[in-house]
């Protein structure tokens, strides 16, 4: 079998106030589901199309005909995610694009009516469908976790002590996993508002302290589904497991390999010239700083998603098929264990689709079932209109358009006598 293609949505949202106040223009059309981009310094330069498996035009209000409203992108790819995951696949919804694209309104949303995103949405169809299909043969048992990686380090977003530095290691059977992070059971959708409430201010109380960190981290809240069923003439019991993992990413602006985009130019005193007392102050002068604690790793999570994206995409094209479990010494610490693997003799072909590099960072490495592995996985790439953007968003675009070709794998993870 082929396996399924990831499914790919790109969105455009409506103009931000400081947009409306340039006197913005739009850059991106769309019909079907094709998307269009205009580059507003070279109106005649061709227009450039990309399709995707739905465009989403939400640069409008309600009374457009075209507008995709949150209802509708949750009916379109979380209701489909959620009944795989009833199936018993394991599935992965992620938001890609620049920060103030739209990527947390489209996965969080706003509580106001008609403004929750995905995860909300998702959380409370699930609950109702638990109640209905809830029997004395089938039980079903919801468990939730909540965490941010920023500069490669985990933080738990429902443990309000946890200050990050959570170790990511591999179990011999169930792959990665981070070491004490809180899971925690669910019984209703009013447990799971709560605590992604919690999750959320932990991680805006954080952004605040940090020098906005929510737009370089990347948070994953997971729930970890199972149903169990009960033969009442056997008593044979069956259980099916799945991870629904939904991804907020970190803005993609600063994902240039380079990182010179995460150095800012920082005026500053020369420390060593004493301050003068009278006359003139001492002129300021410029140094390039990086941001504190935000060394070379602050990219390295979203530029090894990029490369894992792109490795997969050119093995479906070469036409093998990558393992996701790519040869290793067995359990290990991932922070002990050097990211280079064992390269036997391979075929060339085989031997790219065997380094997928998903240990190089901790999105990747935990993440590694649903990028081209065991998982039904959809990309939401979230677009800014304005012509101011026309670059990032044209990157974006770029992006989506190489994640389509990715194909995954997804079994039924069915535990019979569980
Ligand atoms: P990101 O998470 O990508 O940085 P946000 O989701 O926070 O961006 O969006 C930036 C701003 O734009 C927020 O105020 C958000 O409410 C608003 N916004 C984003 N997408 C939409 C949309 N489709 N409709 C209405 N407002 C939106
Ligand atoms: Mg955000």
């Amino acid at each position: 079998m082929a396996g399924a293609s990831v499914k790919v949505a790109v969105r455009v949202r409506p103009f931000s106030a400081r947009e409306s106040s340039r006197q913005a223009k739009c850059v991106i059309q769309m019909r079907g589901n094709t998307t269009c981009i205009t580059n507003p310094k070279l109106p005649k330069e061709a227009t450039k199309h990309f399709t995707f498996d739905y465009s989403y035009w939400s640069h409008t209000s309600e009374e457009d005909p075209n507008f995709a409203s949150q209802r509708r992108v949750y009916q379109d790819i979380g209701e489909e995610m959620l009944a795989h995951a009833f199936e018993g696949y394991n599935v992965c919804i992620l938001a890609y694009g620049q920060t103030g694209a739209g990527k947390s309104y489209t996965m969080m949303g706003r509580q106001e009516p008609g403004q929750r995103g995905i995860i909300p949405q998702l959380c409370e169809d699930l609950f109702a469908r638990v109640a209905r299909e809830g029997s004395p043969e089938l039980s079903f048992s919801v468990e939730v976790s909540y965490l941010e990686i920023y500069c490669e380090r985990v933080r738990d977003l429902l443990n309000p002590k946890s200050r990050g530095g959570l170790r990511v290691r591999e179990h011999p059977l169930l792959g990665p996993y981070v070491q004490d992070l809180s899971r925690l059971a669910v019984a209703s959708f009013a447990d799971i508002a709560d605590l992604m409430d919690s999750g959320n201010k932990a991680r805006t109380v954080a952004a605040t302290n940090m020098n906005e960190t929510s737009s370089r981290s990347h948070a994953v809240f997971t729930i970890v589904f199972s149903q169990r069923r009960q033969d009442p003439l056997s008593d044979l019991t069956t259980e099916k497991v799945s991870r629904i993992s939904l991804v907020d990413l970190a803005g993609s602006e600063r994902a240039d390999a380079s990182g010179a985009k995460g150095i800012r130019l920082k005026v500053s005193r020369d420390p060593l010239r004493p301050p003068k007392k009278r006359g003139r102050p001492p002129r300021p002068h410029l140094s390039l700083t990086p941001p504190p604690q935000e060394g070379a790793n602050i990219n390295k999570s979203l530029t090894t998603l990029g490369k894992v994206i792109s490795a997969l995409a050119e093995a479906v094209s070469l036409g093998v098929t990558p393992s996701p479990h790519p040869p290793s010494g067995g359990p290990g610490d991932f922070w002990g264990d050097p990211p280079t693997l064992p390269r036997p003799q391979q075929s060339s072909k085989k031997k790219k689709a065997d380094f997928i590099p998903y240990r190089d960072s901790v999105l990747t490495w935990l993440l590694k079932e649903n990028l081209g592995g065991n998982s039904r996985t959809a990309m939401i790439a979230a677009l800014s209109p304005a012509d101011s953007s026309y670059e990032e968003t044209l990157s974006t675009l770029r992006y989506a358009d190489r994640t389509k070709q990715i194909r995954c794998h997804a079994v039924i993870n069915e535990d019979p006598n569980a």
